[in-house]
């Protein structure tokens, strides 16, 4: 039991030598897009419609805030597979050796397999919020 109480290693290590920790965790809330209307969130509802751009999410993971391998990175929106560019994230967080995890709502399901497939999402959360019915306006 004590044991889960002890702070990451990497923590430890970085307290001692007095060097900034990187972060455990982020979320990455790349669009606005979303193609539900859920009556708990007013996302769906923001103009203009905005993408965080690649470049952006670039310098990020270059920066000393994150550690590949550490950092795990919440990819999520409104729907995050509805930015025009989430391949390229979801790519770049491989590349960089990023832990991540996708957020969906599942609407879009049919694209959501192939990107699960295709870059082999260890981690799938989906949203199924509410009754038979869909709760929407
Ligand atoms: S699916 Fe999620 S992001 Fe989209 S409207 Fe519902 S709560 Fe908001």
């Amino acid at each position: 039991m004590i044991l889960k109480k002890l702070p990451h290693p990497l923590r430890v290590i970085n307290f001692i030598t007095c060097r900034p920790t990187p972060l455990l965790s982020i979320g990455l809330f790349a669009t606005n897009r979303c193609n539900s209307k859920c009556k708990i969130c007013g996302i769906w509802r923001s103009e203009p419609k905005v993408d965080l751009e690649p470049e952006i999410v670039e310098n990020l993971f270059k920066s000393k805030l994150l550690k590949p391998g550490y950092t795990t990175i919440a990819l999520t929106g409104g729907e995050f597979i509805l930015h025009p560019k989430c391949c390229e994230i979801i790519s770049m967080c491989k590349e960089y050796g990023f832990n991540f995890h996708l957020l969906s709502n599942g609407l879009a399901s049919d694209k959501l397999i192939k990107i699960v497939r295709l870059f082999k999402v260890k981690k799938l959360f989906l949203s199924l919020d509410g009754g038979p019915k869909p709760i929407r306006w």
